[in-house]
């Protein structure tokens, strides 16, 4: 159920809606909106009755959601939700288009800072790297824990990029929540509920993962999952669902994102690195990615693919990958939409985020 406040409704009047909601041993998520705020109300496991909240002070309406999910919804939220971080530039759904970028695991100092370098003077504004990786195999390469995350947080302090990096259970998801900017939950770990609880309780914005079988209603509701527990920074990510197509690792799935875009507010990223699982079909999905209206991209990018210790078949080395942000660059704008130049000096920029904290 939805509570609709009125547009003048007053910051109190909003506050006593929750209060009288959570008085019923539910949940109030009040979600503030540009022409008014929904209240969402959860965590009741029958009907609520509508008449308890309608004759209240403030509030316009009372709704019924009939789907499944309710906080993901556009019908909580219309306009799109934009992700923001404090003391940077970068954000994640706004008219600039978000790109990630980086190893698929962090292997050393000398790699991470490496791939950073390139991949900052080329535009991007997120750096990728697995410090915890989730391998199919229980003897392949697992990444290198918390001495990666203190990798990571080097990267950010010298090129000012933005961390985003994966969490595959609850110990590590504390460590994450303390290190990145973002917290990754993986395709594996889409319907890890608990764990998906947890990021809930978590600081930091999550990047969701869509399942490699998971179906729209599924991976909005692992989002919702998120969402119900507090944490409304959610980034949708397409990479991929399983077929019987054998000429690439996924298929990628682009049809999705303008399907989220209908019955959700959240940001939707495209990762043509593990949809395609092939390296010179990164790009050309890049660009159909961003064609499509995806709000970002995550790339997977290497100074030495061939010895990556992970994913180097998808990896783009450094100038393929200034490659492809020249070309979606001309894409977005097409779109109306806009990429971060390239930047000479990576430190320069950090400096200036900083200054203007
Ligand atoms: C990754 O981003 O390196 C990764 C393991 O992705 P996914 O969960 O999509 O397989
Ligand atoms: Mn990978």
């Amino acid at each position: 159920m939805l509570v609709v406040m009125k547009a003048n409704a007053s910051e109190e009047q909003v506050r006593a809606v929750c209060q009288k909601i959570e008085s019923y041993g539910l949940r109030a998520h009040a979600i503030p909106g540009a022409q008014r705020t929904a209240i969402g109300i959860t965590g009741n496991r029958g009907e609520v009755e509508t008449g308890t909240f309608e004759s209240l002070e403030g509030v316009q309406e009372v709704i019924k959601v009939s789907k499944p999910y309710k906080l993901v919804s556009r019908d909580v939220k219309a306009e799109d939700t934009i992700i923001r971080f404090p003391g940077s530039d970068a954000s994640i759904g706004d008219n600039e288009i978000a790109v990630i970028a980086g190893p698929c695991g962090v292997e050393s100092h000398e790699q991470a800072f490496a791939v950073a370098e390139r991949v900052a003077k080329a535009g991007a504004r997120f750096f990728r790297g697995g410090a915890y990786k989730p391998r199919t195999s229980p003897y392949a390469f697992q990444g290198l824990g918390e001495l990666g995350l203190q990798i990571l947080a080097e990267v950010r302090e010298r090129f000012g990029l933005l961390i985003v990096t994966e969490a595959v259970d609850h110990e590590s998801l504390a460590l994450v929540d303390d290190y990145a900017d973002v917290i990754q939950i993986g395709a594996r770990n889409m319907q890890n509920f608990s764990l998906l609880k947890a990021a809930g309780r978590a600081r930091k914005p999550v990047l969701l993962k869509r399942g490699m079988s998971a179906t729209l209603e599924e991976f909005l509701m692992a989002a919702e999952y998120i969402m119900s527990e507090g944490n409304y920074n959610v980034v949708l990510c397409e990479r991929g669902v399983r077929t019987f197509a054998d000429h690439t690792r996924n298929t990628l799935d682009l049809s999705v994102v303008p399907a989220v875009q209908r019955l959700s507010h959240l940001p939707i990223l495209v990762d043509p690195s593990h949809g395609t699982g092939k390296r010179n079909k990164v790009t050309p999905l890049s660009r159909a990615a961003i064609a499509v209206g995806a709000d970002g991209l995550i790339i997977e990018v290497h100074n030495d693919p061939d010895h990556a210790l992970s994913d180097g078949n998808q990896s783009l080395y450094p100038d393929q990958f200034d490659n492809l942000m020249n070309e979606v660059r001309q894409i977005a704008q097409v779109l109306g939409r806009t990429i971060a130049d390239p930047v000479a000096d990576p430190a320069a920029r950090r400096s200036a985020g900083a200054a203007a904290d």
